[in-house]
């Protein structure tokens, strides 16, 4: 019988990420596709994961990854470039392989395979494994409660002996996977809130939710053939500046998602307007990484304009690691399950998930990224 493909869970060696790319729960299900799993120790610590459930599930558990894996799991396996990359690997992970040279440079030097999973394609068959959306749907969740706590406001309509509060305003910027939650979350605690996105589609799901949808004269190819939003023209940009800026005023906090594939974030909201909203306003840009849709927003860091926080969270998916570990794992098992027939790598570029997926073959690039 051929030896087990064996493999490895990567530590996470971003100081800042708390998830862990499998959990115990999962490795049943890996070594019955006929998958060997070492872990590396202390990997699902933050997460809320025991080296201890690893092991009871069937993994083993080293100090150190062994050459003997042929693939590697992480949530951002690229993040320290000096990281020991086992030659001839495969590896699943998030990466920025689309901005970051040096990644490149990795899998050609070490022969690696990538599967990027924010390459995912976005048909009904990848549903499963599609990362990208079953981390925005939690930072959008997450979004909501930061908006939530930082008011110094109730959300719901309170009735108490002492008068009447008011709900307060939440208007959400872009509704894709994660405005979609952010809203859901607000409405769930009782806020009075609104949606808006650039795609004319997203009025009906924001409107399902219970959610005021408003729209400004939008052109109508606003959205490419995958369900993406495309980038606006200079004109459009400006003319939704003028059209949002009052909402803005009104409410009491903005929670912005909105964001283009492997481009900068567009501006939904200026200096200028950030500077009139009322004392005590919130803003959560959950866009911050690719740029942020505030011109005030400071990636990872909350910052106070004229008595506005505006918040530019690095990574809220990983503020709540123990769920987002769960659903990221099945991901991968989603692909695993394709990757492996009877025991074996079986790498076939005619399935449309791994011909999407598979950046890097063997070192040599296959996708222009
Ligand atoms: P995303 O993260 O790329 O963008 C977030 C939202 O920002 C999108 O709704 C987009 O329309 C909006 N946006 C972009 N520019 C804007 C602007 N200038 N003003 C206002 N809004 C703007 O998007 P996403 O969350 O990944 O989802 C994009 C689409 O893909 C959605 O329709 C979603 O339902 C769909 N989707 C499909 C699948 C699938 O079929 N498997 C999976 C996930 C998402």
């Amino acid at each position: 019988m051929a030896d087990n493909i064996i493999l490895g869970v990567k530590k996470e060696e971003d100081p800042s990420e708390n998830r862990v790319s499998i959990v115990p729960k999962d490795i049943k299900s890996i070594i019955n596709l006929g998958i060997s799993v070492e872990v590396e120790e202390n990997s699902g610590n933050k997460a809320g994961y025991t080296n201890k459930e690893y092991e009871s599930s069937g993994a083993k558990i080293v100090k150190k990854l062994s050459n003997k894996v042929s693939i590697v799991t992480g949530l951002n396996a690229f993040y320290n470039k000096k990281s020991d990359f086992i030659k001839n690997s495969s590896v699943i992970s998030l990466t920025d392989v689309r901005t970051d040279q040096e990644i490149s440079k990795i899998c050609e030097n070490n022969n690696l395979s990538l599967f990027a999973m924010e390459f995912v394609p976005r048909i009904a068959r990848a549903q499963k494994l599609d990362a990208l959306s079953s981390q925005a749907s939690i930072a959008g969740y997450r979004a909501g409660l930061l908006a939530a706590t930082s008011l110094k406001k109730y959300l719901p309509l309170m009735m108490t002996a002492a008068g009447t509060i008011p709900p307060s305003s939440i208007l959400v910027l872009g509704a894709g996977v994660a405005g979609l939650q952010a809203i859901a979350t607000a409405k769930r605690l009782g806020a009075d809130v609104t949606g808006y996105d650039i795609r004319l589609a997203a009025g009906e799901q924001i409107e399902s939710l219970g959610a005021k949808f408003i729209s400004d004269e939008i052109p109508e190819d606003t959205e490419t053939s995958g369900g993406y939003a495309k980038e606006q023209s200079k004109d459009t940009q400006t003319s939704q500046l003028e059209f949002l800026k009052e909402y803005i005023l009104k409410s009491d906090a903005v929670i912005s998602t909105a964001a283009i594939p492997g481009r900068k974030a567009p501006i939904l909201i200026e200096k200028s307007t950030v500077e009139q909203m009322k004392p005590g306003s919130v803003i959560v840009d959950i866009s911050a990484p690719s740029g942020g849709n505030c011109e005030c927003t400071i990636l990872g860091e909350s910052v106070d304009v004229n008595g506005t926080l505006v918040h530019g969270p690095k990574n809220l998916s990983s503020e709540m690691a123990y769920d987002a570990s769960i659903v990221y794992s099945k991901n991968i098992f989603g692909l695993l399950e394709i990757m492996v027939t009877e025991n074996k790598l079986e790498i076939n570029l005619e399935d449309e998930i791994i011909d999407a997926m598979l950046v890097f073959q063997d070192g040599k690039k296959r996708i222009e990224a």
